[in-house]
């Protein structure tokens, strides 16, 4: 399903013949590439371990929380290894909810590592201080996993505004342990912070924002970090809920969809990247699994029948949502693509 920019959900449609009607985003596309948004490649296996988490943001598009008790079984976590080879992959994505509490989740970083893999955990930070994880930062060091950290501001206020009381002292005490092992400052143990907008409006520039967040985290807490990424809130989940609360939802679409930039096109994660869901369903990125619109053109949509040439360059399916990813300086899970 996409939403369409009067507000309504409305079903993808084909015509009488069985061909495609294009959204108004594949429309956009068409303008400028008429054979439509296809991937490139798959450099990247994105894995969403589950929509357990134990914070509750109120820009989750996933609307991940600690009642949710959706976790990816070992078994299926077995399939994604074998994916992970056959792809030849340069970075399996661990993400969630919060990954670090799934049962497996030591289990399944150590089989990836032995095989060779780079992987790269999304951790929300204060997940860290949970009771049984005091050890995970020593584990994500010893195993060189890369990091990728919510932050979304260097400010207290906002940060707990976004994601919840406590969690900015929570996430500060966190990152100061991961600098006393090196993350941040080493090459090989990156710690890249992650800032999203307060509101619906797009991020301010990212180099000018990372040399903000690196003059007040070192000036407040002598805190090092590798670099910034700014992600542009989807109009998906908690944050679109909240939204339609405050009556902006038009308001936040037509924003995203006027600042459509073209050059952000081949730089979009789908391109690059498959997105596993908790229950092996094949996704082209995070943001159609919380939507639940699966891999679709004819290419296998299960982690069971994960066959590289068939997924390599697939169309990938698009909606209002993808505006998102193509507004401004464009965004992706690994910040601004332009
Ligand atoms: S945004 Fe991240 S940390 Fe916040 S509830 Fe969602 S998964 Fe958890
Ligand atoms: S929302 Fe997903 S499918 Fe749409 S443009 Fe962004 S990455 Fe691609």
């Amino acid at each position: 399903m996409e939403k369409d920019f009067a507000g309504r959900w409305e079903k993808n449609r084909t015509t009488n013949d069985g061909g495609w009607v294009m959204n108004n985003f594949e429309r956009q596309i068409a303008s400028i590439n008429e054979d439509g948004l296809f991937s490139l490649d798959i450099d990247t296996l994105q894995v969403n371990m589950g929509l357990r988490c134990n914070q509750q943001c109120i820009h989750c598009h996933l609307e991940a929380s600690p009642r949710r008790r959706e976790m990816m079984e070992w078994p299926t976590m077995q399939m994604v290894l074998q994916a992970a080879r056959s792809a030849g992959c340069q970075l399996v994505d661990l993400t969630g909810g919060a990954p670090e509490l799934n049962l497996y989740f030591r289990l399944f970083v150590t089989a990836l590592r032995q095989e060779g893999h780079p992987v790269q955990v999304r951790t929300n930070l204060s997940v860290l201080l949970e009771a049984g994880l005091e050890e995970m930062p020593e584990f994500f060091r010893d195993h060189q996993i890369q990091l990728v950290a919510s932050l979304p501001c260097y400010l207290e206020e906002n940060v707990c505004a976004q994601r919840g009381k406590g969690v900015y002292e929570k996430s500060i005490t966190a990152i100061k342990r991961l600098n006393a092992l090196g993350y941040g400052s080493k090459t090989n143990l990156p710690l890249n912070l992650v800032y999203n907008p307060g509101g619906p409006f797009l991020p301010p520039p990212q180099s000018a924002l990372e040399e903000d967040y690196r003059r007040e985290l070192s000036a407040r807490f002598g805190i090092a970090f590798t670099r910034l990424l700014t992600i542009t809130n989807m109009p998906l989940g908690r944050f679109r809920t909240g939204l339609g609360r405050q009556n902006q939802e038009g308001d936040y679409l037509q924003l995203l969809q006027k600042s459509f930039n073209p050059q952000t096109v081949a730089g979009l994660m789908c391109r690059h990247q498959i997105s596993v869901g908790w229950d092996g369903t094949l996704y082209d990125c995070d943001f159609n699994l919380a939507l639940g619109l699966p891999v679709n053109h004819g290419a296998p949509d299960h982690i069971q029948s994960f066959r590289p040439a068939d997924l390599m360059k697939r169309r990938i399916v698009t909606g209002a949502h993808c505006f998102g990813c193509t507004a401004g300086s464009g965004s992706s899970c690994g910040g601004a693509l332009v």
